[in-house]
């Protein structure tokens, strides 16, 4: 499934990651279209999203 698309060359090709809420879970979300799996505290659904935003370290 795929989220409302954006419009004429609204394509971002950076990732800008967000965190949403939804009752007592919260998930994280990129510009891309990825998404964080549910996670019950933010700051695991932040972790999510620094780690999307930038691979680890190798
Ligand atoms: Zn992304």
């Amino acid at each position: 499934m795929r989220d409302d698309e954006p419009g004429e060359g609204a394509r971002l090709h950076r990732h800008l990651t967000s965190t949403v809420e939804r009752g007592s879970f919260c998930s994280a979300r990129c510009t891309c279209g990825w998404r964080g799996p549910a996670r019950r505290s933010r700051d695991l659904a932040r972790t999510d999203a620094r780690t999307h935003e930038t691979p680890p370290a190798s």
